[in-house]
């Protein structure tokens, strides 16, 4: 199954992805992850993107459909993925098309306090990506992930300055994507308010499973 979970940030596109994966069996690619991972590292990658993910802003097209080609070439994916955070701009879909096919584009349907309210408490593990919530899903010891024992820490993109221009760039970039996929007949709308147990289980509805 070849997925898109498109939406704005905090939409909880990430964690519904750590069960869809589950579900479906695919890997999960989150653009955002690959490019933490690389900034972690310190590798040429990421001390080139390090600055743009901390001012919100996006990372140019060219590097990042290189990225997602070059993934989407390896064997595992073979069955299908999960792409989460990618495409995000018209170009980024064009672009995906020319290499692979894709099948649905979950839209994943938030107002703007649910997000705040999202990533106001939102942790990450530096190490596996997995999220946690302050509020609603906090790991059992603080500070240290429950899945692989790493670093659990609040992404400096989650600070508010950057939350706003993360929005403001989702609505001028990200949202035409909205018409784009519908109009190609692949968009379903999932309401991503409700707890991830719920938006899983709508999930799995949408895409009759
Ligand atoms: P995310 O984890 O999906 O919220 O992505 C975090 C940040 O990584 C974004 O704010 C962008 O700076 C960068 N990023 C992730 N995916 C893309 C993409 N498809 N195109 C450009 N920049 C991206």
């Amino acid at each position: 199954m070849k997925l898109i979970f498109l939406g704005p940030p905090g939409a909880g596109k990430g964690t519904l992805a750590a069960k869809a994966v589950e579900i479906c069996k695919v890997p999960h690619i989150s653009t955002g992850n690959i490019f933490r991972s690389a900034i972690a590292a310190g590798s040429p990658l990421g001390l080139k993107v390090k600055a743009i993910l901390d001012s919100g802003k996006l990372v140019d097209d060219e590097t990042t459909i290189g990225l997602v080609k070059e993934r989407l070439a390896q064997a595992d994916v073979e069955k299908g993925y999960i792409l989460d955070g990618f495409p995000r701009t018209i170009p980024q879909a064009e672009a995906l098309a020319e290499f692979s096919a894709v099948e649905k584009v979950l839209n994943f349907d938030i107002p703007d306090s649910g997000v705040l309210e999202r990533l106001g408490g939102r942790r990450v593990c530096r190490k596996c990506g997995h999220n946690f919530h302050m509020i609603f899903d906090k790991p059992s010891k603080e500070g240290v992930c429950d899945h692989c024992g790493g670093e659990v820490y609040t992404r400096d993109d989650d600070r508010p300055e950057a939350v706003q221009k993360r929005l403001e760039v989702y609505r001028a970039q990200t949202a035409p994507l909205i018409d784009f996929y519908r109009k190609k007949g692949l968009l379903v709308d999932v309401d991503a308010r409700p707890r991830v147990d719920e938006v899983t289980e709508n999930f799995k509805k949408v895409l009759g499973l």
